[in-house]
């Protein structure tokens, strides 16, 4: 139960980071404060087990974390709406359903922006992860039909644009179908070793995916990389990162050259105290730390801490710190996960297992009545 005279604290955007406060709820009650989410769907999906998805390891509902059961334990006032733009200085949050949304404290986690229409150019085959809820959908609508050509092209050369190949490649609806993988200039996984890269090189192959080292755009209703046509197609899925979102900066809040809300060590919107933004939508100027679900979920417990201090009239006092070396594990879609530490690449069976009990923990955590 909140008083009339408790702070009203806005959660905008059931992100990873956001969950991670609520968990922290669960455990330890909800901070005395009146407590409202804006987020227009009714279930949050786990990235980390979408090409599993694709191919055929987990039903779509294994992916869901459904927001109703953890709205209604921790006692959240919920806007099925999305933000639309901020107002950081009256302190309102303006919905697209057109409610307005008053606020002392407000807390962001609403992720990145897809980007692909804008890189690669349009095209009406083309499937962005970002947001992940339309990729979803729009692979719902299309896998049960035929593929005329038997050709997917995934567009990404990252961790998440190398799990889609491995996901398309093993797809239980479109079965043998031929994927190329395009990854850009920059090449395969830029951002992981040599071992790691040769390790997902030798499975592309042996799984028979080609790939192609070139950027890519669409061009005359073809998609084109270097000076090469990879048409015919059926698909063009796109995982070439999170763009930012328009609102921060119609909302005046301070943003870095892409677009992301410049945050301080306690995530805190720089200029404004009262406004923290974690996750993909936030770009930290204290200190490195990239855009990955990893970075969001760790981040959470954190961001919890810091917003019961906050309500309480005190300043934060923990920063989140990225881990030394960033841990990845890839799933291969045939049984096995590859795996990334600093110069370390390991591949197998049990990986994948390791891989399947950290991702449906995770899922459980939230899923299961009370959070135990
Ligand atoms: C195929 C794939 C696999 C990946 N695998 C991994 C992995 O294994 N490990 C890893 O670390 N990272 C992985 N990533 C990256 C990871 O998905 C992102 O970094 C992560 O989802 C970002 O989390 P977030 O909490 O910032 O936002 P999100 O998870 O995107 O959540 C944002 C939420 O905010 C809501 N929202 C958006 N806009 C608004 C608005 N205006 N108003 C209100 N609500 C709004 C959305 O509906 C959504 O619920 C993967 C990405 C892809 C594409």
């Amino acid at each position: 139960m909140t008083a009339r005279t408790d702070p009203v604290l806005l959660l905008v955007g059931a992100g990873h980071a956001h969950l991670g406060v609520i968990d922290d709820w669960r455990k330890n009650g909800p901070p005395r404060a009146h407590r409202v989410l804006v987020e227009p769907l009714d279930a949050m999906r786990y990235s980390g087990m979408v090409p599993g998805w694709i191919a055929g390891e987990y039903r779509a509902s294994e992916l869901a974390i459904p927001l109703g059961p953890l709205v209604e334990e921790t006692g959240l006032q919920w806007h099925r709406a999305r933000l639309d733009r901020i107002d950081p200085d009256r302190r309102i949050a303006h919905l697209d359903n057109g409610e307005a949304v008053s606020f002392d404290l407000c807390s962001i986690a609403t992720g990145g922006a897809g980007q692909a229409r804008a890189i690669l150019g349009n095209d009406e085959r083309l499937l962005d992860i970002r947001p992940l809820d339309g990729f979803i959908e729009g692979w719902q609508r299309l896998r049960d039909s035929e593929p005329r050509h038997g050709r997917i092209a995934i567009v990404g050369g990252g961790a998440g644009g190398t799990e889609l190949a491995f996901g398309f490649r093993n797809s239980a609806h479109w079965r043998d179908c031929e994927v190329v993988l395009v990854t850009g200039e920059s090449g395969l996984l830029p951002d992981h070793s040599p071992a790691v890269r040769g390790r997902v090189a030798a499975e592309l192959d042996r799984q028979g995916i080609a790939v192609v080292r070139n950027d890519a755009r669409v061009e005359g209703g073809a998609l084109v990389a270097g000076q090469r046509s990879l048409e015919p197609l059926d698909l063009i899925a796109a995982a070439v990162g999170s763009g930012a979102p328009d609102w921060p900066e119609a909302s005046g809040l301070p943003i870095d050259d892409q677009g992301f809300v410049r945050v301080d060590e306690y995530q805190r919107v720089c200029g404004f105290e009262h406004i923290l933004a974690a996750g993909d939508v936030a770009r930290r100027t204290d200190r490195k730390v990239p855009h990955s679900g990893v970075h969001a979920v760790y981040s959470g417990p954190v961001l919890a801490k810091n917003l019961r201090r906050m309500l309480a009239g005190k300043a934060p006092r923990r920063s989140y710190s990225p881990r030394f070396m960033d841990f990845y594990l890839l799933n291969t879609c045939r049984g096995e996960s590859i795996a990334s530490y600093g110069r370390l690449g390991l591949q197998s069976a049990w990986l994948r297992r390791v891989k399947d009990w950290l991702d449906t923990r995770w899922i459980r955590r939230f899923t299961a009545r009370g959070g135990r």
